[in-house]
């Protein structure tokens, strides 16, 4: 069985957790911790965890929203901790000793029975990546801090149970937006973030008839609202019988139970 839950998920701080069971064992990765320490283990405690129950963790690439406290939790914690090299070179090379692995685009990686698949997607980061998980028979999606769709990433979310899909504004309100210009095409340029309607493009070449739950996610709290994050997905799914739900900026989303 596998399932996932977001322990915040925006600009303000992203968490989420990947869980893998088979009997009585349980293999749990955290994909970035864009908190403090305090309030990534106050978040975990939500989650009815503890900082020893996860396994590893996993940090898509350097915004501090992502990589957070990662580096003094994997030291204070002793969690084997996995970036790209080009993300740990952006945060100045930490020594981490045995605690550091280098992810790679395409290298696969097992953290006891949930499968992760690394890919590149265009972010104005060093060298983002984002992920797929599986546990030998369900799939997960992940996608965040991108700017636009590659065949590439199209490729890797194919044939996914569930989708954690960044929706991160609605064009209109982004250009409406009391942003200033810069920010406002850094945001909506190939390298920055996906939009409600780019996220249900991507939906519609992704959907198949096992794909049951879609989760927009990585809202902004200024330039999106979850009713239009839905609608996008939702005109995109059709007629297909998945679950959407929409990230709470705040506290993300409780666990998706996948089956
Ligand atoms: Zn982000
Ligand atoms: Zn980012």
């Amino acid at each position: 069985m596998l399932r996932f839950c977001s322990l915040g998920s925006g600009s303000s701080g992203n968490a989420t957790l990947v869980e893998a069971r088979s009997g009585t064992t349980a293999s749990r990765v955290l994909v970035d911790c864009g908190f403090t320490q305090r309030e990534l283990k106050a978040r975990l405690a939500r989650a009815d965890l503890a900082p020893d129950d996860i396994d590893a963790v996993f940090v898509t690439h350097e915004h501090g929203d992502h990589i957070g406290c990662a580096v003094g939790w994997a030291r204070r914690h002793q969690i084997p901790l996995w970036m790209s090299r080009g993300t740990w070179r952006a945060v100045g090379e930490p020594d981490l000793g045995d605690l550091l692995h280098f992810a790679r685009d395409g290298e696969g990686i097992a953290v006891g029975d949930l499968l992760l698949a690394p890919y590149t997607v265009p972010h104005d980061a060093q060298e983002p990546l984002q992920l797929c998980f599986s546990d030998g028979g369900l799939r997960l999606g992940v996608l965040t801090d991108a700017g636009s769709i590659t065949d590439h990433l199209l490729d890797q979310l194919q044939r996914c149970d569930a989708l954690l899909l960044e929706c991160n504004h609605d064009r209109a309100m982004l250009a409406g937006s009391r942003y200033p210009p810069s920010l406002r095409s850094r945001i909506g340029g190939r390298y920055g973030h996906l939009s409600n309607d780019t996220a249900a493009q991507i939906l519609a070449s992704c959907l198949h008839g096992g794909l049951r739950h879609v989760v927009a996610a990585h809202l902004s709290r200024e330039n999106n609202r979850p009713e239009l994050a839905l609608a996008a997905l939702a005109s995109a799914s059709g007629a297909n019988a998945c679950e959407l739900l929409a990230a709470g900026p705040q506290w993300g989303f409780d666990w998706i139970e996948m089956r």
